[in-house]
């Protein structure tokens, strides 16, 4: 038995470095992704947005939500659909 791992440890070791190639590969393609949906977001927050000035924020976390007529934070989960009208008048 601890011969044959001897004897496939090169292969064993290629295939464990390999692997760990994909995956770094994997997360760097990951976050890749990951910054262009956020600079999309920001891109299309900015160009719906009438006055860049006038975000609309969630009023627990003050981040900014996802669209200008937004009623729910995707951040924090916040709701104020009940709301008569957000601050931001829309
Ligand atoms: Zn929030």
């Amino acid at each position: 038995m601890e011969t044959v791992i001897e004897e496939r440890r090169p292969a064993i070791e290629a295939a464990i470095k390999e692997a760990e190639r994909d995956t770094i590969d994997a997360m760097a393609q990951h976050v890749q992704r990951l910054n262009e949906a956020y600079r999309r977001a920001g891109t299309r927050v900015l160009r719906e947005t009438p006055d860049p000035a006038v975000l609309n924020r969630c009023p627990r976390c003050e981040r900014i939500v996802r669209t200008p007529r937004a009623r729910q934070c995707m951040w924090c989960f916040d709701d104020w659909h009940e709301a008569a009208t957000s601050w931001t008048g829309l």
